[in-house]
């Protein structure tokens, strides 16, 4: 098959799709890989390197499109390259077409076969396609908040794990999947005093035994987190109900609770966030203030490690990538219900109940 990768055009997007270690496997068995001219620059991965893995370097994503079986992305298809989609062509990136019916309505027009990423799951019935972005914003939530707690930042000028002599910060991570372990692992690292809060018990039950004392489970209520409050340097945001809005677990009247200069991470930003201040910021600005506490929340954080995020990213979609161009669609759909379950849009139909309903349409 002809697998083509063009340059991401959405702002501030420097991750792609295919990685040169991923041509190489492509092109190892038998595939053809057309890749835009640039289109790892924002990660690193210059022309030469897809060039020596066997790619083909086109000059634009037109000539890739057009030339293509299966586009390879990372976000969802913006209108320019909606237009250049057809009937027969596959398209597998990230599409979250629940909140989107213009992406929905260019990607039944296009007549083509779009596979989303963050639907995709595996045997466990996890979303393998999404974790590896939920692990890449959860160990960067510490890091981002240590750098906003400096003074010169905004913060109140406390380093995350302190020096002898000296205590080190008080970290409350809400929510204890993906992104909230991932980000207690980094802050009990970096030395922090490091509260986990979660509504399932079977959660706090796994972080307890993994982290072996090293941090604190608590049941997550609205009490518990009022009573923390005052203790706290950053409070990160790491809660999802799933197809819901995040809940928003901490609002403005309880800044007043917290130490000036404390830091809220609101890495649930992309689901509307879970604090009541929280609004989304970009790499360019990230932080800001709203009574005295600083926030962070800018809703593609993998993006500021694209290089780190597009390698997670290709490893967890590879073998996806490759069983749609060793058997084509129809019969590795077939073979695979976790490959299934992405399915979002065939020639003209929308394939996803989720977002039939989301959009009013029927069903
Ligand atoms: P996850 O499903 O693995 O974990 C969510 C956890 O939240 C679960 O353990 C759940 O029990 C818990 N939870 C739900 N409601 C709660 C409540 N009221 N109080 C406390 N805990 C509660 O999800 P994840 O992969 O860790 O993702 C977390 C959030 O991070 C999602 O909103 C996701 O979209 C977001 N995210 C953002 C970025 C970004 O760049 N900003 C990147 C990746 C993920």
């Amino acid at each position: 098959m002809k697998i083509g990768c063009p340059t991401e055009i959405k702002p501030q997007e420097y991750r792609v799709g295919l990685t040169p270690e991923a041509v190489r496997e492509a092109t190892a068995r038998g595939h053809e890989v057309l890749v835009q001219a640039g289109a790892g620059t924002g990660s690193g991965f210059p022309d030469q390197d897809y060039a020596a893995a066997g790619a083909r370097i086109l000059p634009d994503a037109a000539a890739v499109f057009a030339e293509a079986g299966m586009i390879v992305k990372v976000k969802e298809p913006q209108a320019a390259e909606r237009a250049m989609l057809r009937r027969g062509q596959v398209l597998f990136t990230y599409l979250h077409l629940a909140p989107d019916p213009d992406q929905t309505h260019g990607l039944l027009a296009s007549g083509a076969t779009a596979i989303a990423y963050e639907t995709v799951t595996d045997a466990r019935g996890g979303l393998p396609l999404l974790a590896p972005m939920s692990e890449v914003a959860g160990r960067l939530a510490p890091q981002v908040g240590a750098w906003t707690l400096q003074k010169a930042n905004g913060g109140s000028g406390v380093l995350l794990g302190g020096v002898p002599g000296v205590r080190p910060a008080n970290v409350m991570v809400i929510g204890g999947g993906v992104v909230g372990t991932a980000a207690a692992r980094v802050a009990v690292g970096m030395g922090a005093n490091v509260t986990v809060l979660d509504r399932s018990v079977p959660r706090l039950s796994y972080l307890d035994d993994v982290f072996m004392g090293r941090l604190t489970t608590q049941y997550a209520t609205q009490g518990a987190i009022a009573e923390l409050l005052p203790d706290v340097d950053m409070v990160i945001g790491a809660v999802l109900v799933p197809g819901a809005a995040a809940p928003k677990l901490v609002t403005r009247a309880q800044l007043a609770l917290m130490k000036p200069g404390s830091v809220l991470v609101d890495v649930a930003i992309d689901q509307g966030g879970c604090f009541e201040t929280s609004r989304p910021t970009t790499h360019q600005n990230p932080v800001y203030e709203v009574d005295g506490i600083m926030h962070y929340c800018v809703a593609n954080m993998p993006g500021a490690v694209a290089r780190t995020s597009t390698r997670a990213l290709g490893n967890a979609t590879l073998p996806f990538v490759l069983a749609l161009a060793d058997k084509g669609w129809r019969q590795a759909l077939r073979d695979d219900p976790n490959l299934l379950a992405g399915l979002a849009v065939h020639e003209g139909v929308l394939a996803s109940a989720p977002v039939a309903e989301a959009q009013g349409r029927g069903w």
